[in-house]
């Protein structure tokens, strides 16, 4: 252990070796006056925003199949003189876009971009549906924390180059993140051990920052594939052996032990096959799990105990066992230096206006899906989020792996509707909507003001760098979940996706013929029930 925190600390002076030693000197309050030029700029460039949320909308991608959002979003970044790496960590359509201004800080912006299975809306229309039935669709918001980093990072590189301030900005995407399948390999593959810092973006109800443990669960993502002997299952069936036994036996298991595991682990599961059909005795068969608990080694504790129950169902049925590890994700922990700077520029900014008809929306919405409280869109700022007293479960983010490696934080922008159930097709209901644009816009303002700041005022680098050594690794050193070999599961989602492609063509958004998506989709804004 002694050997890990010397090393961690030897790596760190290495990758944090800028603390602005070359960086022209700003007054404080020459550093308020850009970063009111960066609102000002950003609130004059909304129709950009909106573009690029639209269109990332309506190519509605799963995750390991974002070919038209990275196509896309590159080639926008591309134009504007930023240098593209593609495959990152061998997948397809992952990426690392980068512009250096010369020696200053290395600042990682990154916001996740795939959709959600059968979650196709139309936008702006308060009930069920979809544009292309059982289609996916941006049923989490993901289309939206990229356009919100590019217009961010546009505004302040044009103050950077002009002012002759140093430092590179570095934009990646979360590819995958709802299969928790990219971050951890960014990390093991040495993406992030030439960075700074991170700010990292997800949509949410609220404009919002916090530091320290979040909310939330690290997981580990798994699928137990069991093979087994083919027979007819009528006429030689004790000849045969049953995977999908097996895989049922495992999954019996496994909600049996779910009485003795502690509330705060979480897991779930689904048969990914199952068999072929009732008259072959199954001879493959897999189940894949989530395996959720709030520190590191609990999950490692339940992965050990379902790789036991899946040897025990493989021993009862005279099968084989084999697992694959398809994704991971450590619990979130974020920089307190980094989330104090970004709170009192979220407090200038405050939260965007809402119209008459974003607030009938919203309410209406949250009647539709039951929500507990029908209260319409957050109109009020919440206080910066601290540590939480006592663990609590809940959700996983792959941001938690870059979380240990650099100081990071999420910026939450309030581009969505409070009370949906997440993950469900009522969640994209706002996302191509004024709602959604104007929570961008605000979210740009945070993140370009934050990184002046960290662009300007070494002293708060080296803060946040003290932060992280000192208080969250003191006891906590980041281990991977996935081993050296673990390839990235880039298969997933493929066929599922292409089946849908063509028909998901035909509403790709035109922003030459239409001004927005919803007036392309002819939507009144905003649609009520009849
Ligand atoms: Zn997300």
């Amino acid at each position: 252990m002694k050997t890990t925190t010397i090393l961690s600390s030897g790596l760190l002076i290495l990758c944090c070796s800028f603390f602005g030693a070359a960086q022209k000197r700003f007054s404080d309050k020459q550093v308020q006056k850009f970063k009111e030029e960066a609102v000002q700029t950003l609130e004059a460039q909304r129709k950009q925003a909106q573009v690029m949320v639209d269109k990332v909308f309506s190519f509605a991608e799963l995750g390991f199949q974002e070919k038209e959002t990275s196509n896309y979003l590159t080639g926008i970044l591309r134009e504007n003189g930023f240098d593209i790496e593609t495959s990152i960590s061998g997948i397809p359509t992952a990426w690392f876009a980068r512009w250096s201004n010369g020696e200053g800080p290395v600042i990682a912006l990154g916001s996740d971009l795939d959709g959600i299975p059968k979650a196709s809306q139309y936008p702006g229309v308060a009930y069920h549906r979809p544009i292309v039935e059982g289609a996916p669709g941006h049923g989490e918001g993901h289309n939206a924390g990229l356009p919100l980093n590019i217009t961010a990072a546009l505004v302040v590189k044009k103050i950077m180059e002009r002012e002759g301030i140093g430092g590179t900005l570095l934009l990646w995407p979360g590819i995958a993140e709802e299969l928790l399948a990219s971050k951890a390999w960014y990390v093991r593959d040495g993406h992030f051990d030439k960075v700074d810092m991170c700010i990292f973006t997800h949509v949410d109800s609220d404009l919002s920052v916090s530091w320290g443990q979040h909310a939330g669960t690290g997981l580990i993502s798994v699928e137990y594939t069991f093979e087994g002997e083919a027979a007819h299952s009528a006429g030689a069936p004790w000849r045969g052996r049953s995977a999908l036994d097996a895989a049922e036996l495992m999954n019996i298991g496994w909600n049996y032990k779910r009485e003795h595991l502690h509330p705060l682990k979480r897991s779930h599961s689904v048969f990914t096959e199952a068999g072929d059909q009732p008259n072959v005795v199954p001879s493959k068969a897999s189940i894949w799990y989530f395996l959720r608990d709030v520190t590191h080694t609990g999950i490692m504790e339940m992965y050990a105990e379902a790789n036991a129950m899946a040897e025990g169902a493989a021993l009862m049925t005279g099968t084989r066992v084999s697992r694959r590890v398809l994704g991971t994700a450590w619990p979130r922990h974020f920089n307190k230096v980094i989330a104090r700077t970004m709170y009192e520029n979220i407090r200038q900014v405050g939260l965007p206006a809402w119209s008459e008809a974003d607030q009938t929306l919203a309410r209406a919405v949250q009647k539709e899906v039951g929500s507990q409280r029908v209260q319409g869109l957050a109109t009020e700022l919440s206080d910066l989020g601290l540590p939480v007293e006592r663990p609590i479960s809940g959700g996983s983010d792959d941001i938690g792996d870059i979380s240990w490696k650099v100081p990071t934080v999420t910026l939450r922008f309030p581009s969505n509707i409070p009370g949906l159930p997440g993950h469900h097709w009522a969640n994209a209901i706002s996302m191509a909507t004024p709602i959604a644009h104007k929570g961008v816009v605000a979210g740009a303002k945070v993140g370009a003001m934050t990184l002046l700041d960290f662009l300007l005022r070494p002293e708060l680098l080296e803060g946040a760098w003290d932060y992280f050594e000192k208080e969250q690794t003191r006891e906590i050193q980041y281990r991977p979940m996935i081993s050296d070999a673990d390839p990235p599961p880039i298969y997933l989602n493929h066929e599922r996706q292409e089946r849908f492609r063509p028909t998901l063509e035909k509403f790709y958004y035109d922003e030459t013929r239409y001004d927005t998506y919803l007036e392309q989709l002819g939507v009144p804004y905003p649609m009520l029930r009849p």
